[in-house]
């Protein structure tokens, strides 16, 4: 009798439950994926699984930011997940997915179903490759980060190179595209911009703007980036302090849609760095800058009017000089440069605080 009464009960506490917590009842937790679906092709893409790590680190998070990559959404991530089992090394893949206006998210959602090690985040609308990035970098538990673009020019296959180099001891490793397959402008001027950023930013790498680099996670919760700074995360994580190296990695031509940055992006690159040598470089002493300048500018004026003054005591007339004026500007953009360092210093000392720092390690 009691017997009955309980599985009646059961049975009314199961009607009351909603059709989700009744659906997770039914499933046993953490049923891996190729029980439910079928067996060839897990035999095909997960035959590694049983492959040890051998990797000194335990898990590796890839981030990959998207916009507007319908296509190429299913294809990358069968490649990924192929290479990461050949790893034998636990993982978790990050679509962030940068506001598409195509069927980027329902391509993402089919995956997020087939493997619980895919997550994804879905901006509202478009904020830019450094919003995307930041957005995966929040959300990452794995001890090494890969960052990877959507389009199928990075290849996956490159990852165990990545992870063996930052093996060595080092906190980024940037991939370099030797041989690019890219339109002939887009080479040149890339070209010319990392010879400008290397020479400018002290950072010894040939290819800042590749989307496939490797971080240590403490790298990606330390450096902030937005607008289109993600071009420089190698040189804000050198001025940090981390150890950064590169290496070279298969680059290929876009398979579909296009390209997301224009010829517009060689000139916001360069504004772009004087915001990053500002905000890394002389952030902690804005007097070597405008102090330096300042200094210049009033030294030459004072040169150039103290010459008119001698013309002018030996009987000269100045009405007719128009380096009297060049004189007089110099002195007071000099002047001005000195006052605008004095005052970024003031503020250095009030807001500085031992945050600023970057401790590696204490005891
Ligand atoms: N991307 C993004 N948000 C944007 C622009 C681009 O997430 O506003 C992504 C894009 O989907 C791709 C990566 O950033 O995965 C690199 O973009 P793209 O291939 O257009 O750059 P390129 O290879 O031409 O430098
Ligand atoms: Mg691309």
């Amino acid at each position: 009798m009691e017997d009955i009464e309980k599985t009646a009960n059961e049975k009314v506490s199961e009607e009351n439950k909603t059709p989700q917590e009744s659906e997770n009842k039914r499933k046993p937790a953490r049923k891996p994926y190729y029980h439910n679906r079928n067996r060839r092709y897990y035999k095909k893409n997960y035959r590694h699984q049983g492959k040890k790590n051998d990797s000194s680190f335990s898990k590796i998070s890839i981030v990959v930011p998207l916009y507007n990559e319908e296509e190429s959404i299913f294809p990358l991530t069968n490649e990924i997940i192929k290479v990461v089992h050949e790893m034998g090394i636990n993982y978790e893949v990050i679509l962030v997915d940068d506001g598409s206006t195509d069927n980027s998210l329902a391509e993402i959602k089919k995956v997020i179903q087939r493997d619980r090690r895919f997550k994804f985040f879905s901006f509202r609308k478009n904020y830019g490759k450094s919003a995307a990035l930041q957005m995966g970098f929040r959300n990452v538990t794995g001890d090494v980060v890969i960052t990877m673009d959507a389009d199928l020019q990075d290849d996956p296959n490159e990852i165990p190179n990545l992870v063996k180099k930052m093996e060595e001891g080092y906190d980024l490793v940037s991939g370099w595209k030797r041989k690019r397959y890219d339109p002939f402008i887009k080479k040149i001027s890339s070209r010319f911009f990392n010879f400008v950023t290397r020479v400018l930013s002290g950072i010894k790498i040939h290819d800042f703007n590749c989307g496939l680099k490797a971080y240590k996670k403490e790298v990606t919760q330390n450096i902030k980036v937005y607008g289109e700074l993600h071009r420089y995360m190698p040189v804000l994580a050198g001025w940090e302090g981390f150890k950064i190296t590169e290496v070279v990695v298969k680059h290929h031509p876009r398979r579909y849609g296009k390209t997301k940055f224009g010829i517009s992006r060689f000139f916001k690159g360069f504004i772009d760095l004087i915001t990053v040598m500002f905000t890394t470089r002389y952030i902690k002493r804005p007097m070597h800058l405008f102090g330096f300048l300042g200094a210049i500018s009033f030294f030459v004026g004072i040169i150039v009017n103290g010459y008119l003054s001698y013309l002018w005591i030996t009987g000269g007339y100045l009405s007719n000089r128009p380096m009297l004026f060049l004189g007089i500007l110099l002195i007071i953009v000099g002047v001005q440069f000195f006052s605008t360092g004095l005052l970024g210093e003031m503020m250095v000392n009030n807001f500085l605080s031992d945050k600023e720092y970057e401790i590696k390690d204490k005891g």
